[in-house]
């Protein structure tokens, strides 16, 4: 049973700014990238999420060797008219080792799953096939020439391209890569990403909190998320709302990080000293966003590093992480700035938008196979985005979406 939606009416967005749309802070985003370029050799093994910094090609061919894909026995197909009778040999077969033994035309040899197929012979019947304790048998008409064999090189030839320099190494793509010999790869050097909360109120994991503190929720998430994408992080921890603490983490960190995610003071209050930074001293690329939630963000740098900052609130945190730094960071890690993967989807709720503004409601498929949104639309309810396996988008100019009504779906897997 899906629980009653009950969302309350709009906020709009504060008027006399200008309110960068979705698209357009993208765009920003992107046109001040300056991707890493320092390469690395490491072990295949190491390599997951890194980014190629060449085009990979195979040093071997996968299999290296036709091979069984059954237990059954090795013979060489009958040509028309020859015998069909196959005598069995007293052999076996296995796998990991080079057969030397000859087997003659007219013969079969048992063999394992992954036993090279011998010399002189073409085809493998399977075991089940036959008789058990038999001599000998007869090669059926439903067997075909080459059957229940792979092929030499038949997944992958020696030097045949795998992936071209910015491909995202996958640990699907580890296995491919090893089994054609590709032990070892070149990369871009992980980014190195310093993660640091911003606020008076938050107490780290280590202290006990008064009620009138809160935990940092947002380091422990941004830092698993950047972990999980391959990144380095590096924990800053919390600095206190004072322009001089964090000018100073900052600049003590340059040299060091290749950027730095901030959360919280991203606003306009008198305590968001991240957003007054890049304001003040900084170079600023993008501040105020038509986005709900998170429509602080704000990106600029400060003495050369790439600051994002993300709003303090958890779940505007998590949102903007997704859409605005997932794809900067594939693309400074050499790789590409692409858009969310999303599918179109039955919604099973309804909603009245105000137009102008893009809006990502946290969502789940619900057992009908629709997509039904979170009872409340709070971006302190952090519990919202545990509920929920990704975001439904509302792009700019929605402004009515009824029950039935086909929606993009993002499920969180696909960041
Ligand atoms: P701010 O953007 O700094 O004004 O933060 C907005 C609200 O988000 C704060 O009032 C807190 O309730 C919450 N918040 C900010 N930072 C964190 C954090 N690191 N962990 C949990 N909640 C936070
Ligand atoms: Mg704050």
């Amino acid at each position: 049973m899906t629980e009653k939606v009950n969302i309350k009416e709009e906020i709009s967005l504060p008027k006399g700014f200008y309110w960068t749309p979705v698209p357009e802070a993208l765009a920003k985003l992107k046109s001040c990238i300056v991707p890493k370029k320092t390469e690395k050799k490491i072990k295949t093994f190491d390599s997951m999420g890194c980014i190629l910094s060449r085009n990979l090609f195979a040093q071997r061919s996968s299999p290296p060797l036709s091979n069984s894909a059954v237990d059954g026995f090795a013979f060489r197909y009958p040509k028309n008219g020859e015998s069909r009778i196959i005598k069995i040999t007293s052999h076996t077969i296995g796998p990991g080792k080079f057969p030397s033994e000859k087997i003659s035309k007219g013969e079969g040899v048992k063999i394992l799953t992954g036993g090279p197929i011998p010399p002189g012979t073409d085809t493998v019947i399977l075991k089940e096939d036959i008789l058990k304790q038999t001599s000998n048998f007869e090669v059926p008409t439903k067997i075909k020439k080459g059957e229940n064999t792979r092929n030499e090189g038949e997944d992958k030839k020696a030097g045949e391209l795998l992936f071209k320099r910015g491909h995202k190494l996958r640990s699907q793509d580890l296995a491919l890569l090893t089994s054609v010999g590709v032990l070892d790869v070149n990369v871009v050097e992980r980014l190195n990403i310093g993660v640091l909360s911003t606020g008076d109120e938050l107490v780290d994991d280590n202290k006990r909190a008064e009620n009138f503190q809160i935990y940092d929720s947002n380091r422990p998430m941004i830092i698993s998320k950047l972990e999980s994408w391959g990144h380095n992080t590096f924990d800053l921890g919390i600095v206190r709302d004072c322009e001089e603490s964090l000018k100073s983490k900052i600049k003590s960190n340059k040299g060091k990080l290749d950027l730095i995610v901030a959360t919280g003071g991203a606003s306009a209050g008198d305590r968001d000293f991240v957003s007054k930074l890049l304001n003040s001293e900084g170079d600023l690329v993008l501040w105020r966003v038509a986005i709900k939630p998170g429509r602080p963000f704000a990106m600029g740098f400060i003495e050369g590093i790439p600051i994002y900052s993300l709003p303090g609130n958890p779940v505007a945190a998590f949102v903007c992480a997704l859409i605005f730094l997932k794809p900067s960071l594939d693309s400074l890690a050499g790789g590409t700035f692409s858009e969310p993967k999303s599918f179109l989807i039955k919604s099973n709720f309804s909603k009245l938008k105000k137009k102008g503004r893009t809006e990502f409601l946290r969502a789940r498929i619900d057992p009908m196979g629709s997509v039904e949104i979170f009872k409340s639309e709070g971006s302190g309810r952090i519990s919202s985005l545990s509920w929920s396996d990704g975001l439904v988008e509302l792009g700019e100019d929605v402004t009515n979406v009824k029950v039935g009504s086909m929606v993009k779906f993002l499920p969180y897997e696909l960041f």
